[in-house]
């Protein structure tokens, strides 16, 4: 089959590496340049993206921030409704859409307006974060505030678009559920992975060491069956979770829902005999989905750093991959998977490596 790539960062070539992996072709279409791109190549194509829609037989992207300008020129070979889409894009009607589910998420306001922000902001007695409809990542487009904090400073920055006001969590876990839906219904999900965030951007990811609760993995699963069912999705979701209680009455808030591969299912390129990009893949071009087999696994994010330490490159236990870009502090440019025999192990590991791979922004 012909995909068409929104976006060619590093997940589009991770997804790329599965289309020919499986026998595909690809061209990825750069969003930033509006250029269509060969996969392994900043060189553009002498190919318009309307060519490039028109040569494919499938579209998919790598992000969501893709604007409905762009979802409306390429929506014909989406295999999910450009509403739907547009609708998990923007964090307004992807609150509402959980809430309809009965899928807990923290509780919400919207606001249109710096008016409107003001308003809720001082009628608030909890602590919130504010946070733009649409365009966040990596901790960006957020603001903290609570009670005594000044309103007005804050609510003139987040109030210049709109966006939502989220009750302030206090999580035990942040943990997500990435996993597959195919055009028959069958639902494939790796394992309940925990992630470890620093400044808003995801640290480390550790999964397949059997850390979780079967209850609570089974929870996280029937809210991704709910979801994906209900939007009739074709492929790989993630959604993000915050752990809140304890014991019997541990469960689960979602945070938000990524319609897409997930920086915290890279762990799968080496603990699973099908990683989520070729999950991908084979959900969107009809082949049938495989059980899942894991291997416990850490994965560290390489931020801000200029190059992996040797000792990394060598180690039979891990594998690194590099994104190719320049280090700014703070942007994701590689990430480094470690086989590991024990959850223990694994957080030692993430608090050996993490400082030496990553540098955030002051
Ligand atoms: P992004 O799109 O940048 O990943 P998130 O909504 O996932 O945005 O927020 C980034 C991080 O900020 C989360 O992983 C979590 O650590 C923290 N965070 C976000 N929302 C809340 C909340 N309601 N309560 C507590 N922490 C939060
Ligand atoms: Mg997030």
């Amino acid at each position: 089959m012909k995909i068409l790539i929104l976006g060619n960062g590093q997940l589009g070539q991770m997804l790329g590496k599965a289309v020919i992996q499986q026998g595909h072709e690809c061209v990825l279409y750069s969003d930033r340049l509006d250029k269509v791109m060969a996969l392994g190549s900043q060189q553009p194509l002498a190919m318009t993206l309307a060519e490039a829609n028109d040569w494919a037989d499938v579209t998919t992207w790598e992000h969501e921030h893709l604007g409905e300008e762009l979802v409306a020129k390429t929506a014909d070979k989406f295999l999910l409704k450009a509403e739907r889409f547009n609708g998990l894009v923007d964090r307004r009607t992807q609150k509402a859409l959980c809430d309809e589910l009965d899928i807990p998420t923290s509780a919400w306001k919207a606001y249109e307006n710096v008016a409107e922000l003001t308003a809720i902001l001082e009628s608030c007695d909890h602590a919130v974060v504010i946070k733009s409809a649409k365009g966040g990542y990596d901790g960006k487009g957020q603001w903290r505030w609570k009670p005594g904090d000044e309103i007005a400073a804050v609510a003139e920055e987040a109030g210049q678009r709109p966006g939502i006001v989220e009750d302030m969590i206090n999580f035990t876990d942040e943990v997500s559920v990435v996993g597959a839906r195919s055009h028959k219904g069958e639902q494939r999900c790796f394992p309940l992975t925990l992630n470890v965030h620093t400044q808003g951007i995801l640290s480390y990811s550790l999964a397949g060491a059997e850390h979780f609760s079967k209850a609570l993995e089974a929870l996280a699963k029937e809210h991704h069956k709910k979801l994906t069912d209900a939007l009739d999705y074709v492929g790989v979701l993630a959604i993000e979770f915050f752990v809140v209680g304890e014991g019997e009455n541990q469960h689960l808030l979602v945070n938000e829902v990524a319609p897409r591969v997930h920086n915290s299912g890279h762990w799968t390129m080496s603990g699973a005999n099908c990683d989520q990009f070729n999950l991908h893949i084979r959900a969107i071009t009809g082949l049938p989905l495989p059980d899942l087999l894991i291997a416990p696994t850490l994965m560290v994010n390489v931020i801000g750093v200029a190059g992996i330490p040797e000792a990394l490159w060598e180690a039979a236990a891990a594998e690194c991959h590099w994104y190719g870009k320049d280090a700014r502090p703070g942007r994701k440019v590689g990430h480094v998977n470690i086989m590991i025999d024990s959850f223990e192990r694994g957080e030692n590991l993430a608090s050996t490596w993490a400082d030496k791979l990553q540098l955030l922004a002051s």
